[in-house]
């Protein structure tokens, strides 16, 4: 069978879904494989690289699409490239099923089965393909690395013939997989990092790392997101006053401040508020990894970059994996190969899509002309 990657069509979209390095992994999996000319220039990868590989470098968009068994792609795809699937081919990209009921039904209507790839169950034998933590990784990296090019001064302190710099206070919202990687960034750049989370298990985890755990002064213990699988829950009104009493007395000491906080299938919750960016010092930084989802920053503007009247820079980008192209090609690639190798059980080259596996059953939304989705919880924690 025949693996594809086309080029992604999606505005200023820089990742593909098969480097050089994972089609020869593939192809010891007994796959050809195939890409759009072009795919992966704007990661770096250029078509000789391919052809280096043993990859067939297809002209168009159309060709690629027309010789794959199996395209494998980042973005959902538009309207236009779910029109290309075709009976009996297979997909495995980010599908955003939950919001995507159009394009879940014309797959299955055309015949296409399709493996979402941020429905890969997050169980211990699934990590190898969870998508949503490799790009998240790299979004908190990237965050911190966004937030030191706006901000004019050092992560960490110094003592100087030309005299002394204090280090920079980091304040992250939100530890989970981004902003964790966004901890770790920033501690390592020397910065005094603080992070709250309402899941109060991750506190020993942001200590680990570093961190100082922000904690509040409320009686109840921080909401326990346990309950729901890990995520997070909607917090109490009274939880919620009491956070963001919290965040209006740390808001004047903080130089940069992260928010990465999300509710699985809503807006993202809203925690710094208009007078908590007034309290800010010029030349504060706020990146809002939430931006995408609606943004944690009241004033965010997604995909764009903003100063405000007294001086703080909110950046509402919704691209962070994209901006390092390289390395989240190699490790989303990666995360399709993992996927690839369940799905190869024999190495033939030849795709056993066993919806009996916890992971493959979770991940697919479209088999067979029906709708897989939601999935059953998984069997294995
Ligand atoms: P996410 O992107 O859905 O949310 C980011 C963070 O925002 C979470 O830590 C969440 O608790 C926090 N948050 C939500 N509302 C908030 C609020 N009001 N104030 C402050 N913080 C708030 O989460 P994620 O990074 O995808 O991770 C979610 C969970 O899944 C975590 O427990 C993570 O450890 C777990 N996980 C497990 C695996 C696995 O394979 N076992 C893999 C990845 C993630």
């Amino acid at each position: 069978m025949k693996i594809g990657a086309p080029k992604e069509t999606f505005e200023g979209e820089n990742r593909v879904a098969m480097t050089p390095d994972s089609a020869l992994q593939l192809q010891k999996l007994g796959y050809e494989c195939a890409i759009e000319a072009g795919a992966g220039k704007a990661a770096g990868f250029a078509d000789a690289l391919y052809k280096d590989a043993g990859v067939e470098v297809l002209k168009s968009a159309a060709a690629l699409w027309k010789a794959s068994d199996i395209v494998v792609k980042v973005r959902q795809p538009s309207a236009a490239e779910t029109k290309r699937l075709t009976q009996g081919q297979t997909l495995i990209s980010f599908f955003n099923p939950a919001a995507n009921a159009d394009g879940m039904e014309a797959a299955r209507a055309q015949g296409a089965n399709v493996i979402a790839m941020e429905m890969v169950p997050r169980i211990s034998r699934a990590q190898k393909m969870d998508a949503l933590s490799s790009m998240a990784n790299i979004a908190g990296y990237r965050a911190v690395i966004e937030a030191g090019n706006n901000f004019g001064r050092f992560f960490t302190g110094q003592i100087t013939a030309a005299g002394k710099v204090p280090p920079a206070k980091v304040l992250v919202v939100g530890a989970g997989v981004a902003g964790l990687a966004a901890i770790g960034t920033a501690t390592s750049l020397g910065a005094i990092t603080y992070a709250f989370d309402v899941r109060p298990e991750v506190a020993e985890q942001v200590e680990s790392m570093g961190a100082q755990f922000v904690f509040l002064d409320f009686e109840e213990a921080q909401a326990d997101g346990a309950a729901t699988g890990g995520y997070a829950a909607v917090s109490s009104p009274e939880f919620r006053e009491a956070q963001l009493a919290k965040f209006r007395e740390l808001a004047p000491e903080m130089d940069i401040v992260i928010t990465t906080a999300l509710i699985p299938n809503r807006e993202a919750p809203e925690l710094w508020t208009e007078d908590m960016v007034a309290a800010m010092k010029p030349g504060s930084v706020i990146i809002d990894l939430a931006a995408e989802k609606g943004g944690n920053c009241k004033l965010t503007v997604p995909d764009e970059k903003i100063v405000t009247k007294n001086g703080v820079t909110i950046v509402g980008y919704t691209d962070f994996p994209s901006r390092m192209a390289a390395q989240a090609s190699t490790l989303y690639s990666t995360n399709i190969r993992h996927m690839l190798t369940d799905l190869t059980p024999e190495k033939d080259g030849k795709i056993n899509h066993n919806m009996e596996d916890d992971v493959i059953r979770g991940a697919t939304v479209t088999f067979e002309k029906e709708i897989t989705f939601p999935p059953p919880p998984p069997k294995i924690a």
